[in-house]
């Protein structure tokens, strides 16, 4: 906010704040301050929620800009496709498409299967064989779901894998901005239903063929190499988020591909030798005009316009191998830090902001300190994450960065823009302020033909009051006197301003000659209320002001300076008269 010039200096107490203000802003607790602001203020707009969507962008961002990964070997999906199901005659995945491709499948001896459907009801001739196979497949993990909320209800598992403990929760979580970004261990299901997520669940499976196994001793879920504390609603960027179950931050491979046979490649053997052997298989829909498809931080690929989907059975797949691999300590999990931590950085970086302003000998060099110093905290924020997992608030602490440097300047240029219009010992308006006013209010009554008016006012024998109390008590005189004058003055345009020397102005737009003359008498009248003595005046035993009045309407061929100049004869004239007075002079009476 820009300060306006005083028109009307307001009372002791504005008075006091305005110079305990600028104390504050002078001295040495600027940059403190200063630092407290910018942590403040980032921290109350990411409590509310202000960053959300940006610290989710830019960890999509980070996450695409990794170098590649190769794909995770030990997981196989297999997509059963639209070409695949036409092949079988059937609408849709059939019950003997399914019992021959795990079949298939169990000839080459995977570790575990995930199928991603549900079979719960019968489809064709083939169901009572599919139970048989389901019934006689220890390492098969079918799915239910679990999660029965108003976007999509719950749906039960197959009976035989129900019986047999060998269901799992096909259940995703989606983000605010329709990716998803966590996935589930445990989806919170009403009633006592907890069953692990269909990537958990295979995860385990495969683990346990590595004798890993969940440490029953841990707080936090404990895993092989791996600790897996829980989603918290606040954790990185993420505002009150849903952390309802148990879920992790996907850290996903960086090209999230893994080696992918379709239904049809399996059915006729045409895989590579030991391609499923001992590894993980992941089977699920891969149709095209399947509603099984999610968008990721992955779905905005370079050289790629619009957004490309993942299928469901790529997402349990990359959980599923992002926990294998933290399991045994090959890739790290998505952390984040306290929001405590959170606050620190953010402070650091406004303080680190405060010191580069500093530091910078001209707005050029404080630019290119201050971009140095953003690049440097996205390159590490970046380099964090790549490498050790880590998600910090880069967001919030880039803006802190800036946030005092910003607030300074800004602050700079509203106190230069001040000082260019008040007056500094008086602080009433200038002169230049004054001759502003001056020409914008001239045209409009000139557009409008309403009288203008201007009192010029000055100090009675005021050199000879400073030859007599010194110069500093005539500066307190004039700040007093000014303070007076600019009392007088009611209308929000009106304007008090410091003509020059002990000289003051006061322009009334839109007024009377009559209603000028009494601004004028209040003017003179608060001065001698003031009771300032003046040892060496001839008039009075106090401090009295002369006033010339004039009021025009302004005519297209009457100059702007006439109002000025006629002023200052009513203000000679009353000099003349003996001071201590006011004298009215109108345009047409000049000179006659
Ligand atoms: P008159 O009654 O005719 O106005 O007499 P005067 O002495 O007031 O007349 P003049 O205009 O000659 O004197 C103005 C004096 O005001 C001269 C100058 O020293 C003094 N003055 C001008 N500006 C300031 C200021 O900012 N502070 C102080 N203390 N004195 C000032
Ligand atoms: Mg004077
Ligand atoms: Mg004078």
């Amino acid at each position: 906010m820009v300060d306006q010039p005083h028109k009307s200096p307001a009372g002791e107490w504005t008075y006091f704040i305005k110079r305990w203000r600028r104390q504050l802003i002078d001295q040495k607790y600027v940059a403190p301050l200063l630092g407290i602001i910018a942590t403040g203020g980032m921290v109350m707009l990411r409590g509310l929620g202000a960053f959300q969507v940006w610290e989710l962008h830019a960890f999509d961002w980070m996450m695409n800009h990794r170098l590649a990964e190769l794909p995770d070997e030990r997981v196989v999906i297999i997509g059963i496709t639209e070409t695949d199901i036409m092949r079988y005659g059937q609408a849709d995945v059939s019950d003997t498409m399914m019992a021959d491709l795990i079949e298939a499948v169990k000839l080459q001896r995977p570790t575990v299967i995930g199928m991603d459907f549900f079979r719960n009801v019968p489809r064709d001739e083939g169901y009572e064989r599919l139970q048989k196979i389901f019934d006689e497949t220890p390492n098969l993990i079918g799915i239910a779901k679990v999660v029965d909320d108003p976007a999509l209800e719950a749906v039960a598992g197959n009976s035989v894998l129900e019986k047999k403990n060998q269901v799992a929760a096909s259940d995703l979580i989606v983000d605010i901005d329709g990716r998803i970004r966590r996935g589930f261990l445990f989806p919170s299901a009403a009633g006592d239903r907890i069953l692990e997520s269909l990537s958990f669940r295979v995860a385990l499976e495969y683990l346990r063929s590595h004798d890993i196994e969940p440490n029953p001793e841990a707080e936090t879920l404990e895993l092989g190499q791996a600790k897996l504390p829980p989603f918290e609603n606040n954790a990185g960027g993420y505002h009150r988020a849903d952390a309802g179950g148990y879920q992790l931050i996907m850290n996903w491979r960086a090209n999230l591909s893994f080696e992918t046979f379709s239904a049809q490649d399996v059915l006729t053997n045409s895989l590579p030798s030991g391609a499923l052997r001992d590894k993980i298989v992941m089977i699920g829909s891969m149709q095209s005009g399947n509603a099984d498809v999610f968008f990721t931080p992955y779905s905005n690929r370079p050289g790629v316009i619009g957004l490309l989907p993942s299928h469901g059975i790529e997402i349990h797949a990359s959980l599923t191998s992002q926990i294998i691999s933290a399991a045994f300590g090959q890739r790290s999990l998505i952390q984040t830090w306290s929001e405590f931590v959170e606050i620190i950085l953010i402070a650091s970086a406004a303080t680190v902001g405060i010191v580069l302003y500093r530091l910078g000998r001209n707005d050029f060099h404080r630019v290119k300190l201050l971009s140095g110093a953003l690049i440097g905290i996205i390159g590490v924020s970046h380099m964090v994450l790549m490498f050790l997992g880590l998600w910090l608030p880069v967001v919030p602490v880039s803006l802190a960065l800036w946030a005092a440097p910003v607030i300074t300047r800004l602050q700079k240029i509203n106190r230069l823009q001040t000082l260019s219009q008040v007056d500094e010992l008086t602080q009433l308006a200038n002169r230049r302020t004054f001759q502003e006013h001056l020409a914008q209010e001239w045209q409009r009554s000139l557009r409008s033909h309403t009288p203008l008016s201007l009192i010029i006012c000055d100090v009675d024998y005021f050199k000879c009051y400073n030859d007599t109390y010194g110069h500093p008590q005539g500066d307190e005189c004039l700040r007093q006197v000014s303070h007076a004058i600019g009392n007088a003055v009611r209308r929000p345009d009106d304007l008090a301003a410091r003509y020059g020397g002990e000289e003051f102005v006061i322009l009334l737009p839109n007024t009377s000659s009559e209603g000028a003359q009494q601004v004028a008498k209040d003017a003179a009248e608060n001065v001698r209320a003031l009771q300032m003595e003046h040892k060496s005046s001839q008039v009075s035993p106090f401090v009295t002001i002369s006033l010339g009045v004039t009021t025009i309407i302004p005519q297209p061929d009457i100059s702007m300076s006439t109002l000025v100049d006629t002023a200052d004869l009513g203000l000679y004239e009353a000099k003349r008269r003996g001071r201590n007075q006011m004298v009215v002079r109108l345009p047409w009476t000049v000179g006659s």
